[in-house]
């Protein structure tokens, strides 16, 4: 792809952002396509696809003063090299250095030619976290690099920045396009949108100067700073991104209140008589939140309101309630949830509540094909009432009869975007369906204004009662036989176990590999139980065949990735094994351990860690085990992660921001409401191009 003269005299540099990534040298059709995937079509969204975390391999570091729980480069010759077998093939390659030490590199997943490298007194140099193995320190699938001859080995000269990507496109590939991508950014007099007199008295960075900053951190960078996202630049970046996520939730809700929606006050029938065959009465936050959205339902104006409430609080009932007024009005309601598992449990739930009432909710996912799928589009086109799905649902080609309700669960995996489609599917002239959003994630709520500043919120405070609360306890995974044990006893009494294997965000591949480990480990250890595997590696049709088993007791222990992590309720699994559950933030600690506790039986939890623990990591671990309480967590959660927090990864399952944290950034809302509401109102042409260039292709707004 050369650039012509002809091109490159007449694109302006505000062209040179919104040109196709095809425009870079290098970028072939195949690239442009796999970058398409992480939602990358324009030079500008390169540059602002910011890193998720940064490496340091500007020095290399002796054997002998490595830390457990850090991660480092290090150098040495190959001392020894063991092909060994333990449940499954292993590469163990002792490494020495002039420090006389020796670190352990060992490998899972290795293909021959890798195996014959690693020949004594080959000379390496290698990347990753130092852990406590078998046999002294090491490093599990270390990045690597043979050094050749006598050459001193090089090392770079700045921090190494790690972006999300995906299959296929490995960290130097999208950097190096990044860095071409980098060579068109603008001088600031175009690329800044938002006006200057705004922007002054923030005293903001430079938006340019932040964009090399991040992409390209100086060697003498503050690595605390960055490390931690408190950097100038990231801050000035994280104030654009919260003002373009404000201004696009404000936008949303000036476009919703333009609209009508249709008055859905029915007579009763059907609510009532599914209360009285529900096997309990409701809360009386239930009550509340189900009279505050009936009284939205009630109102020619589209309601767009956001049900919080912990996990376990009982939202799917409060679902329900609101489908059947719908349905009582003689409208269709759907319910979306992110995930097949997710959906497919409301499904069931749905059913068993409905069939009595002569309502036979209509199923419709991605999997559903061929002639089931047509059955099931004709259904929903023709009037179904109630339509249970995933993203298919709002995706091109299912047509609604009289939409009147669009429930969405778990709200944080979707994104704005997801929520207009589906209100744009029932949409009949002026007429938009009300939308419910659900969500456990708990937001303190200074934090929600900004989160949700499209929604009108309703919190379901209060668990049901005769909860037993979960027993957390933290142990170190020095006594991970004592915890199968646990598991073989608690698998006698006829409780289930999920054994939850969790590892490093930018690869749902190693979380695989490590739940394969963890699988083949319990298989070995507990001959006599029936033990599944559910990964985001697996066909859909593995993953659901293996829920239900689990779901309907065949299956005695789950072992999984996070991939449960969202919603999965089967309530005779009372033991929840979480491993590294050191490295997880509190807000996903506290959604894994959601998942027990749901029945009568009391339940445990088990925080597997290993040692030595940060002092962050203990502090967290103390939290879990003192307080069940969602909201209580995530205020600690606030407290908690401060400077100290390195890396700087951002918990999964929260919004997903590129940099912006709430929580960390929240000092930054009060200007970015300010801003916003000026910028709405004086600069709507700036907030629209702002909102191009954050929010970008929908992909973005995929989440996961
Ligand atoms: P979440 O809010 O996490 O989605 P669910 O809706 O899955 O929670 O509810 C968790 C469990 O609690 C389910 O088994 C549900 O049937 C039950 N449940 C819901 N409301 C009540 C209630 N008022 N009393 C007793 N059990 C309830
Ligand atoms: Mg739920």
């Amino acid at each position: 792809m050369s650039r012509t003269p002809v091109r490159s005299a007449r694109a302006s540099p505000v062209d040179v952002g919104g040109a196709p990534v095809s425009d870079l040298p290098g970028v072939g059709p195949a690239l442009r396509e796999t970058l398409r995937k992480l939602g990358l079509e324009r030079v500008q969204d390169l540059w602002f696809h910011l890193p998720l975390r940064y490496e340091d391999r500007t020095r290399i570091t002796p054997i002998r003063d490595l830390r457990i729980g850090e991660s480092a480069q290090v150098e040495g010759v190959v001392e020894a090299v063991e092909r060994g077998f333990r449940y499954r093939p292993q590469l163990r390659v002792a490494l020495g250095d002039e420090s006389r030490a020796t670190l352990t590199l060992r490998f899972f997943h290795f293909n021959r030619a890798q195996a014959e490298q690693f020949a004594p007194g080959a000379r390496f140099v290698c990347y990753g976290e130092i852990r406590h193995g078998a046999h002294g320190l090491e490093i599990v699938h270390p990045a690597y690099r043979r050094v050749l001859g006598d050459a001193p080995a090089t090392t770079e000269d700045r921090l190494t920045p790690i972006y999300p990507t995906t299959d296929g496109l490995g960290q130097k590939r999208l950097a190096g396009v990044i860095e071409r991508a980098l060579e068109r950014l603008p001088p600031d007099e175009i690329l800044e949108l938002i006006p200057s007199d705004l922007r002054e008295p923030l005293r903001l960075a430079s938006l340019r100067e932040a964009l090399l900053t991040v992409h390209r951190p100086a060697p003498d960078v503050d690595i605390p700073a960055l490390a931690s996202g408190r950097h100038p630049a990231q801050q000035r970046l994280a104030f654009e991104e919260l003002l373009t996520h404000h201004l696009g939730l404000k936008r949303l809700r000036a476009q919703v209140r333009r609209h009508s929606a249709p008055v859905l006050t029915g007579d009763g029938r059907l609510r009532r008589a599914l209360r009285a065959q529900l096997p309990f009465a409701l809360t009386s936050a239930q009550q509340r939140v189900v009279a505050e959205i009936e009284r939205d339902l009630g109102v020619a104006a589209p309601m767009l309101r956001l049900v919080q409430g912990d996990v376990g609080s009982g939202k799917t009932v409060v679902a329900a309630l609101t489908a059947l007024a719908a349905v009582e009005a003689g409208f269709q309601a759907a319910l979306v949830a992110p995930t097949e598992l997710l959906a497919e449990q409301h499904w069931r739930n749905f059913q068993k509540w409905m069939e009595p009432l002569d309502l036979r909710p209509v199923w419709l996912s991605g999997k559903v094909q061929g002639r089931a799928r047509e059955s099931a589009r004709a259904a929903v086109a023709e009037g179904a009432p109630i339509v249970i799905g995933t993203h298919a649902l709002i995706q091109e080609g299912v047509a609604f009869r009289h939409l009147g309700l669009a429930i969405i669960d778990e709200q944080h995996r979707f994104g704005v975007h997801q929520r207009l489609t589906l209100r744009e599917k029932g949409r009949t002239g002026d007429v938009v369906p009300h939308q419910l959003v659900l969500t456990a994630t708990p937001i303190p709520r200074t934090l929600a204004m900004t989160a949700y500043a499209d929604l009108d919120v309703s919190v379901i405070d209060e668990l049901p009662p005769g909860r037993t609360p979960v027993q957390t306890v933290a142990i170190s995974n020095a006594r991970r036989g004592e915890v199968i044990e646990r598991i073989r006893a608690a698998c006698s009494e006829g409780r289930q176990a999920y054994w939850v294997c969790t590892l490093i965000e930018e690869s749902e591949q190693l979380e695989a590999q490590a739940a394969e480990v963890a699988f083949a480990e319990l298989t070995a250890a507990l001959p006599e139980l029936r033990i599944g595997l559910v990964h985001g590696r697996l066909k859909p049709k593995e993953k659901q065949a293996a829920m239900a088993q689990f779901g309907n007791g065949e299956l005695r222990v789950l072992v999984a990735t996070t991939v449960i992590e969202v919603g999965v309720d089967v309530p005779n699994a009372s033991l929840m094994v979480i491993e590294n559950a050191e490295r997880l933030g509190l807000a996903q600690l506290h959604q894994l351990r959601g998942r027990v506790g749901r029945g009568s039986t009391a339940s445990s939890c088990v925080l597997l860690y290993q040692t030595p623990l940060s002092q962050m990591a203990r502090a967290r671990l103390e939290v879990m085990r003192e307080t069940s309480d969602g909201f209580r967590i995530a205020e600690k959660d606030l407290e908690l992660r401060g400077p100290g927090e390195m890396l700087g990864t951002r918990q999964t399952g929260q919004l997903q921001f590129r940099v912006a944290d709430l929580a960390r950034d929240a000092a930054l809302l009060p200007a970015v409401q300010r801003v916003g509401e000026a910028m709405l109102r004086d600069h709507a042409d700036l907030a629209e191009k702002l909102m191009a260039r954050w929010i970008g292709g929908s992909a973005r707004f995929a989440g996961a």
